[in-house]
């Protein structure tokens, strides 16, 4: 008789949960997971893939603007939000029924229900109590808001996918991901947009340059930037629409204020603190470069552990975890050169270092820069402008960087993210053919040092 129920229990079937269970239970181990709501958690229902279809929604705008330039008539084009989020439903509800499917297709014991752990080997989930060797705690993370006057009339990202209409007008409050996402989709889809963001320039931490050409160019598309304002109060105006108090005294009445301020780890309500598991001091759960907490028993991936909130990681250190417990290979993810994209219109996409980064870190820092109306939109009256750029190492000619803002730069840049991985250098990059005619090619033939 084994002496636990299961040989892993994981807490939360999203991205890391699901993958981690997958796979410890394709090396035999006994496998049970715990989910309260649907199955593929935040990137499959409420993140992601939703984010990114009514991206590709908001970017038919400029589809048809560009299309009467090359000879095509349209008549004027209509937009219907609720057609959308029912396909867009219709699609995730398929997605949820494939992750059910692949998880009982491996031998995983799907519970439905919210899960909380009793002692370092036993949860308990909605009343029934389970054993079990290992527990994984894979609970993703929530909107965090900030703390004032009217939060309340502010909507999250959460409820940003099932409006029931679009508004009129909306003010997006933050300057990261999904700040600039949705602010690119509103705008898209014609509602009348502004992002306001309390520092001087969009996405805090990545290369300044490139997040200031993002800047240029959401402005560009219509976006109004409110550059330096922080929210001190909302409240709600006599024709229902809101307003919006900023700590400078400005102010601004939308229709719609969405809060994408930051997220908070899930790791309350789970019994952590009794069963002797740490938290660091933002609520993330404190884990090893195995992600075991200090607990032998008990581990931790994905956004609950923070420490690169994104789903490509949160899938790489369940893997790293199935691993390290049942194929007896410890395996620590690496986190070195990882890939991003901002889905905006544009997109931003960037892997390795920022030239901020690169010249605290290095002596001597090559920069080359390229910005250009793609071929595309040399037919249209469309102004948008490529940028591109490469960080290099003066020293030893790798390349540390690079990053861009354009369409489909997330492409781009997953290809250009294997060479930077792998340590190419910019004589590498240079011995490249390009593909003629493309926008990526511009990456082989940055020929002039910018700086
Ligand atoms: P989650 O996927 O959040 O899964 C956690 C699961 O645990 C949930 O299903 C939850 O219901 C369940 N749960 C919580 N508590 C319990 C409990 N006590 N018992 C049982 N179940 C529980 N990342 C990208 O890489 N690319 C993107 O384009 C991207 N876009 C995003 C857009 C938005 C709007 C948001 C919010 C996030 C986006 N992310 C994106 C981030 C990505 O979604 C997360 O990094 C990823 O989902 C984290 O996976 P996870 O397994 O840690 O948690
Ligand atoms: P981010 O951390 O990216 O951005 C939060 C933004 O809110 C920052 O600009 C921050 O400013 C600002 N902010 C925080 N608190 C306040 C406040 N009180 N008042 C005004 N502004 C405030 O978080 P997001 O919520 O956009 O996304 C969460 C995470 O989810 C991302 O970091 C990413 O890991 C993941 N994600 C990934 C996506 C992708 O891969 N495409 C898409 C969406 C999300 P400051 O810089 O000053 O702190």
């Amino acid at each position: 008789m084994p002496k636990y129920d299961f040989d892993l229990f994981t807490i939360g079937g999203g991205s890391g949960g699901v993958r981690a269970s997958r796979v410890s239970a394709g090396y035999g181990a006994r496998v049970g997971l715990a989910e309260s709501g649907r199955l593929g958690g935040t990137c499959v229902n409420l993140g992601c893939i939703p984010k990114k279809l009514l991206s590709y929604a908001a970017h038919f705008r400029d589809e048809f603007e560009a299309a009467r330039s090359f000879g095509w008539t349209l008549g004027d084009p209509e937009f219907d939000w609720q057609r959308l989020i029912e396909n867009k439903d219709r699609e995730i509800a398929r997605l949820n029924a494939v992750y059910e499917k692949l998880l009982l297709g491996a031998g995983v014991t799907i519970l439905r229900g919210r899960a909380r752990i009793v002692d370092p080997h036993t949860v308990e989930v909605d009343g029934r109590t389970l054993t079990s060797a290992h527990i994984l705690v894979a609970t993703g993370s929530r909107a965090a808001y900030p703390d004032i006057p009217g939060a309340e009339f502010a909507i999250g990202s959460d409820a940003a996918f099932s409006l029931p209409d679009l508004p009129a007008s909306s003010l997006v409050v933050g300057g990261g991901y999904i700040a600039i996402e949705f602010a690119s989709v509103f705008n898209g889809l014609g509602v009348k947009s502004a992002l306001a963001y309390r520092h001087d320039s969009l996405l805090r931490g990545f290369d300044g340059e490139t997040a200031r050409h993002l800047g240029t160019e959401l402005g560009r598309k219509g976006v109004q930037l409110l550059a330096g304002r922080e929210p001190a109060r909302l409240s709600r105006n006599a024709d229902g629409s809101i307003l919006t108090r900023f700590r400078d005294g400005s102010e601004i009445s939308t229709g719609l204020v969405l809060f994408a301020t930051g997220r908070q780890p899930n790791s309350g309500g789970l019994g952590l603190q009794a069963a002797g598991v740490p938290l660091e001091a933002d609520g993330s759960i404190r884990v090893d470069r195995y992600s075991c907490s200090s607990v032998t028993s008990i581990h931790a991936i994905g956004d609950v552990t923070n420490r690169r909130n994104l789903t490509p990681v949160a899938t790489a250190e369940g893997m790293a975890l199935a691993k390290t417990l049942f194929r007896g290979e410890p395996s620590a993810t690496d986190y070195d050169c990882i890939p991003t994209a901002v889905f905006g219109n544009p997109n931003l996409a960037t892997v390795g270092l920022s030239e901020e980064e690169a010249r605290e870190r290095y002596p001597d820092v090559h920069i080359y820069r390229t910005a250009f109306r793609s071929l595309k939109h040399t037919l249209t009256a469309i102004q948008e402008r490529i940028f591109m750029k490469l960080v290099v190492d003066g020293t030893t000619q790798r390349v540390l960087g690079a990053h861009m803002v354009g369409p489909d730069a997330g492409e781009v840049i997953q290809g250009i993210a294997i060479a930077v991985k792998l340590g190419a250098t910019k004589a590498q990059f240079d011995a490249t053919i390009g593909i003629h005619p493309t926008a990526a090619e511009e990456f082989v033939t940055l020929r002039e040092r910018a700086a």
